[in-house]
């Protein structure tokens, strides 16, 4: 969290306890800790966004939307109808982890932060689009490499600090079809993910928060261990899956606007995903 996220999250709860605010030097540590576990309702960013493209990087969540276990993971009931009721309502089921969704640290780690928590400043960030779409047609199991980052700084510069470097594999266009899901007769999966070592590599060496792929997972489909959801999500970052429309963002530059839900505790859920430009 930023340091004016963490005074605006202090000053509210000080605030709400009747107590004065006059500057984080007279708080105590443990006061700016319990503080920065809140969701500050204000964050102010480094810098302006101006912007005159979006791009909605959301699937539309149907009760079709594949899942990884192939069970539907999203069902919807008319409560009320217009025809019966003068007005429309639903009640909707659905698993956290299906459609394009997030992925908060407390699903691969015992107490990571829950969706609710995720500071606003890591959810509106600098969004870097890698395009391994020639080496995953080639390998439907590619894993994105830190060569393929490497690769990506060469033209488009440093990865910058807060970023959110999403994967763009070209799955998102095979989303109602069996390869989406890229099941085989043994049962294992088949579609890209990140390699651990590049989970690794954005952690030590970059400033990164956010990890986005356009297929169902972060770890590729023949995993046995998600591996990158323990090591990403496990070191406080979050992830974001089945993504669409990178390939109408800008490589560098754009801005990624990410809606994630506010279920308390929630371990992640289906969000709104937007990109600006
Ligand atoms: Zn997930």
């Amino acid at each position: 969290m930023c340091d004016v996220c963490v005074m605006a999250a202090v000053k509210s709860k000080l605030q709400a306890n009747n107590l004065s605010f006059s500057g984080a030097g007279n708080i105590p540590k443990s006061e700016i800790l319990a503080a920065s576990l809140l969701s500050a309702p204000i964050c102010t960013l480094a810098q302006d966004i101006s912007f005159s493209s979006i791009v909605d990087l959301t699937h539309t969540l149907t009760p079709d939307f594949p899942t990884f276990y192939g069970d539907p993971a999203f069902t919807e009931t008319d409560d009320f109808t217009f025809a019966r009721d003068n007005m429309n309502g639903k009640t909707v089921s659905y698993y956290e982890h299906v459609g394009t969704h997030f992925d908060a640290p407390l699903h691969f780690s015992p107490n990571g932060q829950s969706i609710d928590e995720l500071p606003l400043d890591k959810l509106v960030c600098p969004l870097a689009v890698i395009d391994v779409r020639v080496q995953a047609e080639h390998d439907p199991d590619y894993r994105i490499l830190p060569e393929d980052i490497l690769r990506y700084e060469k033209m488009h510069g440093l990865i910058p600090e807060r970023a959110c470097v999403s994967a763009l594999s070209g799955w998102s266009r095979y989303v109602y079809t069996e390869r989406f899901r890229g099941e085989d007769s043994y049962g294992v999966h088949h579609f890209p993910g990140f390699h651990e070592s590049t989970a690794r590599f954005l952690i030590s060496e970059r400033q990164v928060y956010g990890i986005g792929i356009d297929t169902m997972s972060l770890d590729y489909g023949p995993t046995k261990d998600f591996s990158i959801h323990r090591t990403w999500l496990g070191s406080g970052r979050y992830g974001i899956e089945s993504l669409t429309n990178l390939e109408h963002v800008p490589p560098a530059g754009a801005t990624l606007i990410g809606g994630a839900p506010k279920f308390q505790g929630g371990t992640g859920g289906p969000g709104r995903v937007i990109a600006v430009y």
